[in-house]
């Protein structure tokens, strides 16, 4: 992440510079999300007005936008900014214009031929909010990675100009979701423009009205994110609306975004003159893609079907993210031939064929449409996201392939993993640069990278969580007070706000969707236990809660609001708090500052999770069920598991047998050997602990792991070129 290839052409020799060409450069800075993983660039920004930096969200053009080019300069000047400004503008200049090594060694066929990767959220930076959490916060990390290993790729989605709600509490816990129009001026975003410079719509025919969609673009380093968007004044009134939100609307809402950014993202693509070498299609959500891939085939080389379908789908890559139900689209005949029926036409096929194709059984006229049926039918390789979610899922598709063993059902995975410099924080990612070999970072997925995590210094690493939790309880502090403030609360609620939390104490974070099935409130199982563990005079506990209930999930929302009145019981007052509407910056916080980030999700339904991910690389040690990514990852010095890895039919008993392992593995285990110090105060078995999770786990789960997985397991053979596994 830092460098210090800048250092001999620094002061003195910069060429005088203008305030507009300092503010340019600036704006050239914030015009590319290159600076979302830049801790560096991050740092100039906010110094400028590190108030106003906060208060816009993280936002550095809204911030720009408050400078004229010449305060930008006389605040420059008073921060000695300028040669720091320059660096950083030069190591963007210079990240755009060199080709990795890796890239150079292992990308071979796709050369001129880009992963066209598709999804319908993206999670880059809190400030650009078109995600709404696991597998936006995923696509997000895989183009960060494809763009630092030099991958080919172009990403392609969908422009939410409200993107997915705001959540607050009322005065009983109870969420309100609020959707807010996005400053839209103020995002990176840029008109996509084809070979001759000329801005790019596509239409999307269906049997009512056409569909237009303008075709905007970000960048993310060397990656252009295409995104579709439909607030345009040839649609209908309806339509221009269709992309505001994400994952709003009804099921015809649905099925109309999924034709824009599966069969208009492939006409985007085309328009723009890009020729991919491989799709690759995240859940089913964009498994259209294929069918218009393929019409386009006919059209080029007066291909039949069956024959344009084989070539397309021996080039696409599918990946389902989770064995939830409600995650699987569906839709009904109706709702097809509307919005299917033109390309249907043009392919040659009739109704019941095209529905086979989201069908397992192609006989039964009764049953809906699938969206994964028809990613997984449309693509030569398929994965899971975790070695079990590949186990799972291999069952939950054998009906697809039923002459097959389960086990052979062709269905692999690849393990996520996530953006280190996205998540590490820079105060240990200093400390890391120090210990561990100049290359750590590009080099992430390679474990001896990681090996001298060992010979950093306990007291150090110690120190550097310690401040990095004291961030993370004055975070809580402002954002709990703001909520009070907000909700109308008395002033001596207010005040007590400012002071909650302890940073001494064993902290304890959950952030995540409250779909029921993640259990957030397992750890009342046993309330008055519980009221025990956090309240031990010697040992005390406190929790961090985070996390939003989908808009029609209530019980999803009564377990925010059961967490959230802890507040009101004097013995969780100062030990439970719930943080409002989770997103990138308060995920960062919590995973940065926690000392233990808790996972208990009933098994095996949590596909892979990545949160835990993010809390290895800040130290912070995992607690959880032995589901998704933990399954594979926990070795038994690692971090704690709950339960061993086993469920019961009956939910119930499930549920019971976890939370009982849950409460004695943190009184037994997870208590005791946090507050277990030596003479100078420090864990020292615990920091043993975040150690081996740190070099066990840190490259396993990284996204440049798990991009370089899909590169040679995934996208080359689908290119064309050699499945043999070649070197990382
Ligand atoms: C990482 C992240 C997630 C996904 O984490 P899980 O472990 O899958 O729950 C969700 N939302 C946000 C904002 C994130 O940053």
């Amino acid at each position: 992440m830092s460098s210090n290839t800048n250092s001999a052409a620094s002061a003195g020799k910069i060429a005088a510079i203008t305030p507009q060409g300092l503010y340019n450069k600036c704006m050239a800075l914030a015009g590319n999300l290159w600076w979302a993983w830049h801790p560096e660039v991050i740092g100039i920004f906010r110094s400028l007005d590190p108030i106003r930096w906060r208060q816009l969200g993280h936002n550095p053009i809204a911030l720009l936008h408050e400078f004229t080019p010449e305060r930008l300069e006389i605040r420059a000047a008073e921060l000695v900014l300028y040669t720091r400004i320059d660096q950083a503008y030069r190591r963007m200049t210079e990240y755009m214009n060199t080709k990795t090594a890796w890239a150079g060694r292992n990308v071979g066929v796709l050369g001129s031929q880009p992963v066209a990767y598709f999804s319908l959220e993206f999670g880059i930076h809190e400030s650009v909010p078109i995600y709404s959490g696991g597998l936006g916060v995923l696509s997000g990390d895989h183009i960060k990675s494809a763009s630092g290993l030099g991958v080919p790729l172009v990403a392609v989605g969908l422009f939410y100009n409200q993107g997915y709600f705001k959540q607050h509490l009322d005065i009983d816990g109870w969420q309100q979701e609020e959707y807010l129009d996005t400053a839209v001026q103020f995002l990176p975003l840029e008109h996509a423009l084809n070979p001759k410079g000329e801005k790019v719509t596509v239409s999307i025919e269906t049997r009512g009205k056409t569909i237009y969609a303008k075709v905007r673009q970000i960048n993310v380093g060397r990656v252009r994110l295409l995104l579709l968007d439909t607030d345009l004044e040839e649609n209908d009134p309806a339509d221009r609306t269709l992309t505001s939100r994400l994952y709003g609307g009804d099921n015809r809402t649905r099925i109309r975004q999924e034709i824009v950014s599966g069969i208009g993202g492939i006409r985007a693509l085309k328009a723009l003159g890009i020729t991919p070498g491989v799709y690759h299609l995240n859940e089913g959500h964009n498994a259209f893609a294929p069918l218009e891939a393929v019409r386009q085939r006919m059209v080029e080389d007066g291909a039949k079907f069956q024959d344009a379908a084989a070539d397309i789908a021996q080039k696409t890559v599918f990946t389902t993210h989770t064995p939830v139900p409600a995650g699987h689209d569906r839709f009904d005949s109706v709702l097809i031939e509307e919005h299917l029926g033109p390309i249907r036409d043009q392919l040659g096929i009739d109704h019941n064929h095209l529905m086979s194709f989201g069908r397992v059984d192609p006989s039964n006229h009764s049953e809906p449409f699938c969206m994964t049926i028809l990613g997984l039918k449309m693509s030569r390789y398929a994965n899971a996201v975790a070695s079990l979610h590949g186990v799972v899922s291999r069952r939950m598709w054998h009906c697809l392939w039923p002459n097959l063993p389960e086990e052979k059902v062709p269905i692999g995975h690849i393990t996520n993993g996530v953006h280190v410099p996205s998540w590490m924080a820079w105060q240990i990612n200093t400390l890391f640069e120090r210990h561990l070999p100049p290359s750590w970072s590009e080099e992430s997925y390679d474990p001896k990278e990681w090996e001298a995590i060992q010979n950093i210094d306990p007291g150090e690493l110690w120190e550097t969580h310690n401040a990095l939790k004291n961030l993370l309880v004055a975070f809580v502090r402002r954002r709990v007070s703001r909520q009070c403030r907000r909700r109308g609360e008395a002033d001596e609620v207010i005040d007590h706000a400012r002071t909650i939390l302890d940073p001494q104490i064993l902290t304890i974070g959950f952030g995540r969707r409250f779909a029921t099935y993640k259990r957030a409130t397992l750890v009342l199982n046993e309330i008055d236990r519980m009221a025990r563990i956090c309240n031990d005079s010697n040992r005390p506990v406190q929790f961090i809660f985070a996390g939003k209930a989908h808009p029609a999930d209530k019980p999803g929302k009564e377990f925010i609001q059961t967490i959230a009145e802890l507040r009101k019981d004097p013995r969780f007052q100062n030990r439970f708090v719930f943080i409002e509407d989770y997103d990138i910056n308060v995920c960062r916080h919590m995973v940065q500052g926690v000392d233990v980030w808790l996972n208990n999700p009933r098994r095996p339904l949590e596909a892979s999770g990545t949160s835990g991910m993010k809390a290895v690389l800040n130290g912070a040690l995992n607690l959880s069920i032995l589901d998704g990514w933990w399954a594979e990852a926990y070795d038994g010095s690692n971090g704690f598991a709950i339960g061993k890895g086993t469920s019961h039919v009956d939910d119930a008993i499930t549920d019971q047998r976890d939370a009982a392992s849950l409460f004695d593995v943190i009184e037994h285990e997870v208590v005791p050997l946090f507050y277990d110090t030596d003479e100078h105060g420090l864990p020292v078995k615990w920091i043993k602990r975040m150690m081996n999770s740190i070099s066990t786990l840190a490259w396993r789960f990284s996204a440049h792991r798990m991009v370089a997985d899909y590169t040679t397991e995934a996208y080359l053979p689908a290119a064309g070129g050699t499945s043999c596994k070649v070197e990382r």
